[in-house]
């Protein structure tokens, strides 16, 4: 994959910087929670303990949009997540900025980039003029609820086997979204809250890294 001096990396492996997640006020839960979910939000957003993921709501709307413009042939889409990983009082937490995507090949029940996909995705992120990171993928499951299957897992264990890689499962028909991490059988679901984005000057940061991609697929 041809590529010229990349800005974003698919995982980092030092300087994970000390700092605050975003305050509580600025949280919210997904709109899409069910109220068991939403109770659950409460209860976490109440304790001390940082949510395992904080997804922008403008990344979560690139997602959740470009999942329902696919919804109504039942196809799936796929997608990079973006943003850092940042540590605060000894717990990691994942922080999604942005998302980007490329051409797609897709059915209802799998997808995957297409050939030659990733240069135009490069030149995307590239433009974005940010320094992010990949921290994650994201999916859809039109009709078939968020879960992840045993493609998922491989392409988790192949391409996001870090503890703060996510992966975002959406499913637009059922109005689902949840996210997921790799453990050492398979995955399990982590917590996320849905907060309000600041602008970002695009030298806030100063990350710079090679960029590694390995074929990602959903089912
Ligand atoms: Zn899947």
């Amino acid at each position: 994959m041809p590529m010229t001096r990349p800005k974003i990396v698919r995982e980092t492996r030092r300087g994970i910087p000390e700092t605050e997640p975003p305050g509580s006020r600025k949280l919210k839960p997904h709109q899409w929670f069910s109220t068991m979910e939403k109770e659950l939000f409460e209860v976490r957003l109440r304790s001390s303990v940082p949510f395992d993921v904080y997804i922008s709501s403008a990344a979560e709307k690139k997602v959740r949009d470009h999942a329902e413009r696919y919804a109504a042939g039942r196809l799936e889409v796929l997608g990079f997540l973006l943003g850092e990983v940042c540590r605060w009082k000894g717990k990691m937490y994942t922080v999604v900025r942005d998302a980007a995507t490329t051409e797609l090949r897709s059915s209802p029940s799998n997808v995957r980039f297409a050939p030659n996909a990733y240069p135009k995705l490069f030149h995307q992120l590239d433009g974005s003029g940010f320094d992010y990171i990949i921290v994650g993928w994201y999916h859809s499951h039109p009709g078939h609820t968020c879960f992840m299957s045993r493609t998922d897992v491989e392409t988790q264990r192949a391409s996001f086997r870090e503890p703060y890689h996510v992966a975002l499962v959406i499913d637009p028909v059922t109005r689902e979204v949840r996210t997921f991490r790799l453990t050492g059988e398979g995955c399990e679901e982590t917590s996320f809250a849905i907060y309000a984005a600041e602008p970002r000057k695009s030298a806030d940061s100063p990350r710079r890294r090679k960029l590694r991609l390995k074929p990602v697929v959903a089912h």
